[in-house]
């Protein structure tokens, strides 16, 4: 386990939040092995509890997030500037209530499938993969995969050129122009604004704590909760005997080459994805097993930002050089 992200198995046994059954870990809302080996946690959302929050005002889970994070959402400096060279900019800012997307402000959302006459709710937000293209193809190494599973961006590293969203296949960084440190580097035309997404609670991970949004889920429904949080082998093996229980499918475990967020379902996910697609939903539940799959587009995406990626990355080293200097002045 790396010691970096504080995430050690001592933490989780004073917190007291170690486990060694999953019956247990219902009751407490974490999941745990005693031959947990991996260090690596991942969430698993069951479809077939998920209620979607219908009588009440906002989800809990949505909610959850919102107040977690709000410290770290953005306040873009106005006017806000075009993306060079594109006439256009990203600003949520004035959208800030919008819950029904994702959006810099709002970084899991609950989407409503109608099967048949039965009510699906899904709960959405990143998928913390595996092997994540969107951290390994980050120009500016702005995001990270850590150990304890979660993916994250450092938004004091972000240049908002999305090439994050552009490699997801879900789609999920969302962009706010008018911050971040693209501002410091003008006139240099690189980057646009800041990428937003689902952390996985990296920073709770590290106390010992477990998501918020899993958290807030729990309060309200006890053991009937759909969001289980643990180690992953222990997730994995919750999902699958479940799924063997109701005959139901999983979707994660193998999507883009293996995910932190599990999803059971009754229903197979193809026939819920084409739903989404049927609903226009922006985002999709497909079947992503070639993490290569989309190369094209991505080689495409390089080959138009070469010199605005180079232009950053000079322009991104000569601001950490001025400033490292001006700290040693200090
Ligand atoms: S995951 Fe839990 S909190 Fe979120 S909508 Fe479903 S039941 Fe509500
Ligand atoms: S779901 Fe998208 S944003 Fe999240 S880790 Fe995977 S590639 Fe990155
Ligand atoms: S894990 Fe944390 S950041 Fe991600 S959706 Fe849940 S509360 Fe939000």
């Amino acid at each position: 386990m790396n010691e970096k992200n504080g995430l050690t198995r001592r933490n989780f046994l004073k917190k007291g939040a170690m486990v060694t059954a999953i019956g247990a870990a219902c009751a407490t809302g974490m999941v745990e092995t005693a031959s947990a080996k991996t260090g690596t946690y991942a969430t698993l959302i069951d479809l077939t509890k998920c209620d979607g929050c219908k009588n009440e005002p906002i989800p809990k889970c949505v909610e959850a997030c919102r107040r977690e994070n709000e410290k770290k959402f953005p306040n873009p400096v106005e006017p806000i500037k075009d993306l060079w060279p594109q006439k256009t900019h990203d600003d949520w800012s004035k959208k800030r209530d919008v819950m029904n997307t994702l959006t810099p402000y709002n970084w899991t959302t609950v989407q409503k499938v109608d099967m048949e006459g039965e009510e699906i709710f899904i709960p959405r937000r990143c998928m913390h993969c595996d092997n994540p293209p969107c951290a390994n193809l980050c120009p500016f190494g702005a995001l990270n995969k850590y150990s304890d599973g979660s993916v994250a961006i450092n938004h004091d590293l972000c240049m908002g050129g999305a090439k994050c969203k552009a490699v997801c296949p879900w789609h999920i960084p969302q962009r706010q122009s008018g911050v971040g440190i693209y501002l410091k580097l003008q006139p240099i035309p690189a980057g646009g604004g800041v990428m937003y997404k689902c952390d996985l609670c990296h920073e709770r991970i590290k106390k010992g704590q477990v998501p918020a949004c899993v958290e807030a889920c729990e309060k309200r429904l006890g053991a009937k909760k759909p969001l289980f949080f643990g180690r992953r082998d222990a997730i994995l093996k919750m999902a699958h005997e479940r799924a063997k229980e109701i005959n139901g499918f999983i979707y994660g475990e193998k999507e883009n080459g293996g995910t932190a967020t599990l999803y059971l379902s009754r229903i197979p996910f193809e026939r819920i994805d084409s739903k989404l697609k049927e609903a226009k939903s922006n985002l999709t539940m497909e079947k992503v097993l070639n993490p290569l799959r989309d190369v094209n587009r991505w080689a495409k995406g390089f080959v138009i930002t070469p010199l605005i990626s180079a232009l950053g990355a000079i322009g991104l080293a000569l601001y950490r050089r001025n400033k490292e200097g001006k700290e040693k002045d200090k």
